[in-house]
């Protein structure tokens, strides 16, 4: 081998099914800019530019959250995305909302791509196999690169438990520990890549605990890093969200391991020339969905968003549309992270899809106060838990009709001081009718009576446009940090 290699890893993460150009939100001085980002044709003229100036020593990995996010991707349950996938030139995966139609139908799906998901940690539970190869080697201009995938590990503990039948997700140090040595002494690897779709703050855990990790591309927590993180000899990237940004990470390789590297994230604007071929392959999956998704639903004045960690604009209208669909005063939905921001204007049908793509029922219970509290307090300790391996909420749960004061860096379950409700102390014997949309709205431990009523969260939320769509700042959920 040559004194000196060179290797470029790009990563992509959470793309969510964002087969084109689309809004995204970047913070200006005086708040949110909406910037038009993201694309497959883009992306795709990005890496053929990338793939010449590298010489075709390029690894392109995904870290999951691709097959799942918008209407063409839920329709055709993922399928609908993978001739785009296979068309990018993706060299292995990891996964997470891939499980959101039950593990046979992703392994199903991961059999039609021309390229390998792996997962170290997501294991059968009937005999402790592995459904997915735990890594892959690669060779690129003389350099053998080992990358282990790590799957998303809350698929089996806060997403809805249809994700998980008969699979177990873990952070298993030691199995990693294990693959690591193998791929370095048996297989020869020079480079320790690995895949994952644990979050930021789990990958930086993870980087202090394991040895030999050269890389971690991180993904999950949609982070947009301009400057790489280094925890003792790792570098971690990861890449924001929705096509939008691509990272690139060039690696110069010596006899020893990585000698220097470079980092950037790069927006996906129009600096990069669509390609063609991919271009048609995108109007070929949309052209059926065109018109019903380009439908004028209504107006927002505001900017409708998912970027702040304590609440959303986006979510206020959803909790407004559910419980006024429910007729209700309280309403809860989840902390999600995904969902292409809509600025002030027109709403169309294909924004709907991106608020909430699962579309599922709008949902009613009864909960005590004693039971919005403990729900709130366990749901903080998984969005804030000082231990990032405990750590598996999005940002905090989205509700309506409440105003909480708590604070954050108290020992779980003693996060909040007060909860109010119609301007009044809620009480913990207090009996409240809910909506809410999904398990992860309101978990099923909590409440009675619960039921799902016939209309949709996308029909709420079309209804709730044509009535004039905003919530009051009356009804809006705020928690405040005290
Ligand atoms: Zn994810």
């Amino acid at each position: 081998m040559p004194e000196r290699n060179k290797l470029t890893i790009v990563q992509l993460n959470d793309v969510h099914g964002y087969l084109e150009p689309h809004p995204e939100l970047v913070w200006g001085h005086s708040g949110p800019l909406f910037p038009i980002l993201g694309g497959f044709a883009r992306i795709a003229g990005a890496l053929r530019r990338i793939r010449v100036e590298t010489g075709g020593n390029l690894l392109t990995l995904d870290n999951g959250d691709m097959f799942h996010g918008t209407y063409p991707a839920v329709v055709s349950k993922g399928y609908g995305i993978v001739p785009a996938a296979n068309a990018l030139g993706i060299d292995a995966m990891t996964a997470h909302w891939e499980f959101a139609w039950g593990p046979d139908h992703f392994e199903k799906l991961a059999a039609k791509l021309n390229y390998p998901v792996l997962a170290l940690n997501c294991y059968r539970t009937n005999d402790g196999t592995r459904p997915f190869l735990p890594s892959a080697i690669f060779n690129r201009g003389g350099v053998t690169v080992g990358v282990i995938g790590m799957a998303a590990t809350i698929i089996d503990k806060s997403m809805p438990p249809s994700f998980s039948v008969g699979r177990r997700f873990d952070i298993d140090e030691v199995a990693l520990s294990m693959e690591i040595q193998r791929l370095r002494n048996e297989e020869v690897c020079q480079v320790i890549v690995v895949l994952s779709h644990l979050g930021l703050p789990q990958d930086a855990k993870l980087a202090e605990a394991v040895d030999g990790i050269d890389v971690i591309l991180s993904g999950h927590t949609h982070n947009r890093l301009r400057t790489a993180i280094l925890v003792r000899e790792t570098i971690i990237i990861q890449s924001g969200c929705h096509g939008s940004f691509l990272g690139r990470l060039d690696l110069v390789i010596g006899e020893r391991g990585i000698l220097s590297f470079d980092h950037m994230l790069i927006p996906i604007d129009d600096r990069f020339q669509a390609d063609e071929a991919m271009q048609q392959i995108v109007d070929d999956i949309m052209r059926p969905h065109r018109s019903e998704l380009g439908r004028q639903v209504g107006v927002t004045l505001i900017p409708l968003h998912r970027n702040l960690q304590l609440y959303s604009p986006m979510d206020d209208l959803l909790l407004h549309a559910i419980a006024m669909a429910a007729g209700t005063d309280v309403a809860f939905s989840n902390g999600w992270r995904y969902g292409a921001p809509i600025p002030a204007g027109p709403v169309t049908v294909n924004d709907l899809w991106n608020i909430i793509p699962t579309n599922p029922s709008v949902s009613v219970t009864d909960l005590l106060g004693a039971d919005i509290r403990q729900m709130m307090e366990e749901n903080l300790e998984r969005t804030f838990s000082p231990d990032p391996y405990r750590q598996m909420g999005g940002y905090l749960k989205r509700f309506r009709g409440l105003t909480m004061f708590g604070k954050l860096e108290n020992p779980a379950g003693h996060r909040i001081e007060h909860i109010f409700f119609k301007g009044r102390e809620l009480e913990d014997d207090e009996e409240i009718a809910v909506s809410f949309v999904t398990a992860q709205g309101v978990p099923e431990k909590y409440g009675h009576a619960r039921r799902d009523l016939s209309i949709r969260a996308i029909e709420a939320l079309e209804a709730c446009l044509a009535a004039g769509g905003a919530a009051s700042p009356d009804d809006v959920g705020r928690f405040y940090v005290s």
